[in-house]
Parts: C-alpha cells; sequence; structure tokens
C-alpha cells in the first residue's frame, strides 16, 4: 500500500492530517492534470484542501467553469431573497460605520447585483472578478470595475473600508495569499464580509451516505475538488475563524445558514424543486445541530 507523507496544514501548518483519497478527474479535464493531487483533512483546524497545490492555469480554470456555473433562470423568490441577503450585509456595515466617501470593494463579482446596490449608496464601488459576467445595470460608469485577479492587481495599502467576498474563497488556489491580501488593501478598523460553504453540512454527509449506500463511492467523497462546483478549499467554522484570527480579523459576527430554502430557487414541482423538496427534513434537523449549509461572517481587522 502507498504510503502517505504528512502534509502541513495551510492554514494551522498542523500535520495531524487525514488523507482523504485522490481527487477523481472528470475525463474531458484529465489532460489539465500534471501532478499527483491528494486530498487531505487537517484534524486541527478542520479544514479540506489538496497538495500539492494546484498549478492549473487561468485558461483551464476558465475552461473548467464555462459550462453554466451561474444560474440562468433565477425564481422571483430567490431573486428577493438574494437582493435581502445584500441589504442585511449593508446595513450591518452601516451599524459600524458611516458610508460617505468611503471605499467599498467586491471581490468575484459575478453579475453584479452588489454593485448595483453598493452603487445607491454614498460608497465608492469598486469591483474585480476573474471574468466580467455583469447585467447591463452593473456596467454603470461609477462603477470602478476591472477583470483581473486580486493578487497580481496591487491595490494601494489600505485603500478600502469595506471587502465583501461572496462564494469565492473556496474556489481560489490559495486562500491564505487572499486573505493577506485582503488585510494589506483593507484600511485599520476596516470591515470583511465572508461567506464560504459549511464543509461540515448535514447535506453532505447525507447525500455522501446515499451514494455510497448506492453502490456510487466515487461521488460519495464530500470533497471533490475538480468536479463541479470547483470547491478546491473546504471550510467549516474553525477553519474559517483560524484563518481570521491568523490575520488579525476579530469577528464580529458568525452566522450558520441556508439550506432549507434550496427547492425555492427552482420553479414549482420542477425537478430541482421536487429533488431540493424531498431533502427538507435533512436541511430542517441541520438547524439546531448548526450543520447548516453556509457559513459567513463580519469582521473588523485590527
Ligand atoms: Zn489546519
Amino acid at each position: 500500500m502507498e504510503t502517505i507523507e504528512p502534509v502541513g496544514c495551510p492554514i494551522c501548518n498542523g500535520t495531524t492530517n487525514k488523507f482523504i483519497g485522490k481527487p477523481s478527474i472528470p475525463q474531458k479535464f484529465v489532460s489539465y492534470i500534471r501532478k499527483e493531487y491528494k486530498s487531505f483533512y487537517c484534524k486541527e483546524c478542520k479544514y479540506f484542501f489538496v497538495s500539492p497545490d494546484i498549478d492549473l492555469t487561468e485558461k483551464e480554470w476558465s475552461n473548467m467553469y464555462a459550462e453554466g456555473y451561474f444560474c440562468d433562470s433565477m425564481t422571483n423568490w430567490w431573486k428577493n431573497k438574494r437582493f435581502k441577503e445584500r441589504t442585511r450585509v449593508l446595513k450591518l456595515f452601516k451599524k459600524f460605520s458611516s458610508f460617505n466617501g468611503l471605499n467599498f470593494l467586491e471581490i468575484g463579482c459575478g453579475e453584479g447585483y452588489m454593485l448595483i446596490d453598493v452603487n445607491k449608496t454614498e460608497l465608492n464601488t469598486y469591483g474585480i472578478d476573474v471574468s466580467d459576467n455583469r447585467v447591463t445595470e452593473a456596467k454603470d460608469n461609477r462603477i470602478n470595475f476591472e477583470v483581473g485577479n486580486l493578487l497580481e492587481k496591487n491595490y494601494e495599502s489600505e485603500f478600502f473600508d469595506f471587502v465583501y467576498m461572496d462564494s469565492v474563497l473556496e474556489h481560489v488556489p490559495d486562500p491564505v495569499k487572499y486573505m493577506n491580501e485582503i488585510k494589506r488593501i483593507l484600511k485599520k478598523d476596516g470591515l470583511l464580509y465572508l461567506a464560504v460553504p459549511n464543509e461540515n453540512a448535514l447535506i453532505l454527509k447525507f447525500r455522501s451516505l446515499v451514494f455510497k449506500l448506492t453502490g456510487k463511492k466515487s461521488e460519495a467523497a464530500s470533497y471533490k475538488p475538480f468536479k463541479h462546483p470547483y470547491h478546491i478549499n473546504g471550510f467549516t467554522k474553525g477553519s474559517l475563524l483560524q484563518l481570521l484570527k491568523n490575520n488579525k480579523f476579530n469577528v464580529l459576527k458568525y452566522r450558520n445558514y441556508a439550506g432549507w430554502y434550496e427547492f425555492l430557487k427552482y420553479e414549482f414541482m420542477s425537478k430541482g424543486f421536487i429533488k431540493n423538496a424531498l431533502l427538507l427534513p435533512v436541511h430542517i434537523v441541520a438547524i439546531p445541530l448548526r450543520m447548516q449549509f453556509y457559513q459567513d461572517v463580519i469582521c473588523i481587522k485590527k
């Protein structure tokens, strides 16, 4: 049997890691893989990661994401829910600081709905994304948007008062470098909003169990870096808070949320609606267990 050398955890440097298997690679992406990747789970800070570091080129990543990453049709309920979520964050930001003339940056803007909302406030709006998927309204001249990678952009040090990053960190090859860069460009007492999936979610454990029981062992892995949705880093509450602590961010609010309303994202009685409605009991049980699907934090740079 192959012996697996212990690898240091990128977040806590711990070496008590559990080897959880070699990531399975979809056939069409096999030619992108030049290293012997292994997936690990850090038992100390509860972080999932791949070693060695993933070295796919930007072109290769964008090919992987090219196939309909963003959902085309959103139900009105889901549009409204997303709007409320963004409004909640802006209200929380405002609770801790006034907005007048301050600088807001969204990293990974996607369709740009948050940029649209922020552009209606007294904040100066900045956005960066590796590709431009903005809807027309998010292309307003007052929005400073750039295509690129945060690590190469070289924003001025301590320029931003607010940084907003929803569903991004789990996709970046080096989240530790990302956090260092965010710390550098954020002012002292500046606020950071961060949302990532919770790898400890009950629904993931349930799905994995169902796959195992139905003989689909290759689908059972809870952590699948090279398969849609391409989460190459897996955060639990422990590893997320550890990463923030390492970068001297004080957490003002932590929240474990989402999952139960997944079915409402789909048209009534569509396949997605029925499939997710059947999973509703699992999502409901996850609430008191604090094992819901997503987690977010608002924190302050000290
Ligand atoms: Zn760790």
